[in-house]
């Protein structure tokens, strides 16, 4: 087993990591910017290490910084969260060359999977169903790309092939606009991402995100822990995220959970991944990989029993799954609310000293957060403070218990988005379940209009 692991990361995700060691009697180093002296994640590891100033690229995005933290610790593995380096295969690469155990999968595979097009083409030959549209890259001929629009049929999306997190992408309705649309694409692509590699996808329109979470080991076993449905979005970004994934069947579980696991031995998957979807009409359609752990992963933990991030440490010492597919059950229902710092109005970035803070708790209840009295939060980082997460038998319970948890949620010296959950745990729509991804900007536009009545 490792003995000592870096935690490449900071917040809720560093003292996530750190538990999950702790538990399995691994020593921990955290490492921090300087604007992190102060974090829950520096206080309550065995050993810590400011890696750089504040700004990211000088800290937590700086390799060098964190491979030397890695040597003058000790440390024999490192975990990178996710976000930050999480997806970077140069630092995969990197901390594997310099004699560390990198607690993720090979640097191939998130290359592969990082790009697009690649991890489209992978997923195809694997037998995962994919959205139609161009048979990779799009051409340079114009009436080529006019000729794979009308058999891909309008509306489609231009998205790039190095994207990611919601930009490089654009939707075309008609004909007249395809061509000056992928011009601008590739442009925007070439400038974000230095790829100017762009494909195209028919644009689904009201379809719901559905992910299937995965753990595969280096024996060639690969499991699917059932799916989530993360279709509360702003903006492309998660906000409440639950599992099971309502009205879905276990037929329709199984059938692509195997695509899922299959497709990882094909690649030679290692360690937890995300394989996500857009789901219409009954038909799953991939998007993406995420080669790493989720924010939300923990409502997948709750139904399963499974602690992904200790398998994740398993994995990487190169220990078989503890877990066969018929180990895994599902039981009962959980939602997660990620709490961020930022106005629940404008969703202004809303960072400073937290003057006072009252986490919820009780049975079913489960609160992973860094924050507390007397911290005060850095302008210079994701808004996230912490997630609530809760387990009910079934999806009304487990929305009841939220419904408590989020009422007794108390702090003060920052705005959150606390009023904002706890107004959609009130809402008819949202209770039905099974909204699609456009849902919770709609619901924001409405509750606009009236408000400015
Ligand atoms: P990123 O890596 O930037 O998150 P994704 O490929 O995961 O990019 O897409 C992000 C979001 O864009 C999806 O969750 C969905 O809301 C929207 N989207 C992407 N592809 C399509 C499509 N073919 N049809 C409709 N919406 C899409």
């Amino acid at each position: 087993m490792l003995k000592k692991v870096l935690i490449a990361n900071r917040g809720e995700i560093a003292l996530r990591v750190l538990r999950a060691c702790r538990e399995m009697g691994i020593a921990t180093v955290a490492v921090h910017s300087e604007a992190d002296r102060d974090s829950l994640h520096v206080k309550l590891a065995d050993e810590s290490v400011c890696i750089g100033p504040a700004p990211s690229p000088q800290s937590y995005l700086h390799i060098p910084a964190i491979i030397a933290a890695a040597e003058v610790t000790g440390a024999d593995g490192i975990h990178p969260g996710y976000g930050f380096l999480a997806e970077n295969a140069n630092f995969a690469e990197q901390v594997e060359n310099s004699g560390f155990i990198f607690i993720g999968p090979k640097a191939n595979t998130i290359r592969l999977m990082g790009d697009k097009v690649s991890a489209k083409h992978a997923m195809i030959a694997a037998g995962v169903p994919c959205v139609p549209g161009s048979d990779g890259a799009l051409p340079d001929n114009p009436d080529e790309i006019l000729k794979i629009a009308d058999k891909v049929g309008f509306p489609v999306i231009i998205k790039a092939s190095g994207g990611g997190g919601g930009r490089g992408m654009r939707v075309v309705e008609k004909k007249e606009d395809l061509l000056k649309a992928v011009e601008m694409t590739k442009a925007e692509a070439q400038a974000a991402f230095g790829n100017p590699m762009v494909y195209m996808e028919r644009f689904l329109q009201r379809p719901r995100h559905i992910e299937i979470q995965v753990l595969a080991d280096e024996h060639g076993n690969a499991i699917y822990l059932g799916e989530r449905d993360c279709s509360m979005q702003r903006r492309h970004q998660k906000i409440i995220e639950e599992a099971p994934a309502p009205f879905i069947t276990p037929e329709e579980r199984e059938k692509i959970g195997t695509a899922c696991t299959e497709a990882c031995k094909r690649i030679g998957y290692r360690g937890a991944g995300t394989f996500e979807f857009l789901y219409e009409n009954g038909e799953f359609f991939f998007i993406e990989m995420n080669t790493r752990v989720q924010v939300e992963h923990p409502v997948t933990e709750l139904i399963t029993g499974v602690d992904i991030v200790q398998e994740q440490l398993r994995v990487a010492a190169g220990l078989p799954l503890q877990y066969t597919q018929d180990d895994i059950v599902l039981e009962g229902h959980a939602f997660e609310c990620r709490i961020n710092a930022e106005d629940p109005y404008n969703f202004i970035p809303s960072p400073g000293l937290i003057e006072s803070c009252h986490l919820p708790g009780g049975l079913g209840v489960r609160v992973d957060s860094h924050i507390y009295q007397g911290y005060k939060i850095p302008p210079n980082y994701d808004s996230l403070i912490g997630k609530i997460c809760t387990l009910g038998k079934d999806r009304a319970q487990a929305a009841a218990k939220m419904r408590v948890a989020l009422a007794e949620l108390a702090i003060t010296g920052i705005k959150t988005n606390t009023p904002l959950h706890r107004d959609l745990f009130k809402d008819a729509g949202f209770l039905e379940g099974g909204m699609s991804i456009h849902y919770l900007e709609h619901w924001l536009q409405e509750r606009k209009e009236k408000l400015a009545k």
